[in-house]
């Protein structure tokens, strides 16, 4: 595994080498005209992003990969291909989806994608559908796999539409780029690591500049050849800074990450990645307005689009009412002077508006919506209000009660079936001793159980990560590969 990634980082090092050597060359290219420079400095850095992108991939194909993150490799692993949705509307598949629509009067494109596999997208784009000139690039939000490829993509001729928040959720995304990056390679372990990462300028997150905004519940429309185009502000879904595009005469509702990867499926009001708080209200009423639209086809940015009026207006009736569910159940709750843990173990939804939960999760938007609400005291303990965790003491606690009663507890607690209990209890032993194998040996046992569970229930990708993470960290699993 070690000296794979070896190979894998030498490649990556290669196609820098021959950019920076393009780059260096650079003064050569004083001697031809400003445009024709631009240009070749341009595919000189596509091409490297492709091969960086390919190289990138094909660790993710290897057994490293595949080890450790199920489905984040089923997305990486897909090929990058054109598919066609109508005459005038392609898109390049990949971990996100590029969607082209094309007109007489040129293109418009929606979201450009992930950095790595941007360059291959548009490659592909303009060699099977359309090599006109691109008119309009649509950024459904400012998240890094939508936008990687808008620098390769935009000419001076290209106006770029995004929401009216999309320089702010821009601007706290590259601010807390150094922390949120760790956090997100803690879940999707193929992405480099940070000191490892390809810089270049076109990978730098940050510095698009949309050319017009739309604000929330607000539009903008155009028409370009014979389509028309409507661009829509709906806050609330991936971020603050959502907009969609609506193709009223053929009824297609390009929906970015509005609905999330599948369709129907509970949304994701929280991202536990990590991120500014999300919005249950906003979000309804952002639904609302697209229900209304009564679409016939909705794309999405990732994965395969969904063709049926009636299967999509059933499907988003139901998303509605299980988020306006879950918001009502969780005030009705806090009014009755439940508390948050309480509640999320409560709120489950109904037969009639189950929906897959792989994306989103029931009991962590019970969590958000609190958190929304009420803020971070919950007035419960007072040591919430101090910067003095339990886990302050555990080494102590540890001294105090004894290695074996804490592993006999431990050892309890999983034996009725109680693996976060047996987790804490870990925690407050390994606190006083790091290295006690028989603590160890039964965290181990308590995530494995978790992961367990969460495959055999919800499947939830973010939850299914996070306890693959931990337990390719322990020390039996890093024995076990001889590390
Ligand atoms: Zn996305």
């Amino acid at each position: 595994m070690i000296s794979n990634t070896k190979q894998q980082r030498g490649a990556i090092g290669k196609a820098l080498l021959v950019l920076l050597a393009l780059l260096a060359a650079g003064a050569l290219w004083l001697y031809l005209d400003k445009e024709a420079a631009q240009g070749l400095k341009r595919e000189a850095e596509t091409r490297s992003m492709e091969v960086i992108g390919a190289v990138a991939t094909k660790r993710l194909a290897g057994d490293a990969g595949e080890e450790t993150h199920g489905s984040a490799v089923d997305l990486i692993k897909r090929p990058i291909e054109i598919r066609e949705v109508a005459d005038n509307v392609h898109y390049a598949t990949g971990v996100s989806n590029t969607i082209m629509i094309s007109t007489s009067e040129g293109n418009v494109l929606f979201d450009t994608g992930l950095v790595l596999q941007s360059a291959m997208q548009l490659r592909l784009l303009k060699k099977e559908v359309s090599d006109a000139p691109l008119r309009y690039i649509v950024l459904s939000h400012s998240h890094a796999d939508h936008i990687g490829g808008t620098r390769f993509w935009a000419s001076a001729e290209t106006d770029i539409i995004a929401h009216q928040n999309f320089k702010e959720e821009q601007r706290y995304l590259a601010e807390l780029q150094p922390y949120q990056y760790g956090r997100n390679r803690t879940l999707f372990p193929w992405m480099p690591a940070w000191e490892d990462r390809p810089d270049i300028e076109m990978m730098r997150y940050g510095g698009i500049e949309p050319t017009i905004t739309v604000d929330d519940w607000k539009t903008y429309d155009f028409t370009l050849g014979d389509t028309q185009f409507q661009v829509i502000g709906v806050p609330g879904a991936e971020g603050a800074d959502n907009i969609v595009l609506w193709l009223p005469q053929q009824k297609i509702l390009v929906a970015g990450d509005f609905f999330g990867p599948q369709f129907p499926q509970f949304p994701n009001i929280f991202t536990m990645r990590g991120e500014k708080i999300r919005k249950p209200i906003e979000y309804i009423t952002s639904l609302e307005k697209l229900m209304a639209l009564e679409p016939r086809i909705i794309i999405p940015s990732h994965l395969d689009p969904t063709v049926g009026a009636e299967v999509i207006q059933a499907g988003m009736q139901r998303i509605r009412d299980a988020v306006q569910y879950v918001h009502d159940e969780t005030i009705a709750g806090m009014n009755a002077g439940k508390n948050v843990n309480e509640l999320m173990q409560e709120i489950k939804l109904p037969p009639e508006l189950e929906l897959v939960q792989n994306h989103g999760k029931v009991d962590w938007a019970v969590k958000t919506i609190w958190e929304y609400y009420m803020g971070w005291f919950h007035f419960d303990s007072t040591t919430q209000l101090y910067p003095v965790p339990a886990t302050d003491v555990y080494a102590d606690l540890a001294k105090v009660t004894g290695n074996a009663g804490l592993l006999s507890l431990a050892q309890n607690y999983l034996a009725q079936g109680e693996p976060v209990k047996a987790l804490h209890i870990t925690e407050i032993a390994l606190a006083g001793s790091p290295q006690n194998r028989g603590a160890l040996a039964l965290r181990q046992q308590a995530l494995e159980i978790l992961l367990q569970r969460a495959e055999d229930g919800l499947r939830n990708d973010y939850e299914i990560y996070w306890l693959k993470s931990q337990l390719a960290e322990s020390p039996q699993a890093l024995e076990a590969k001889g590390l």
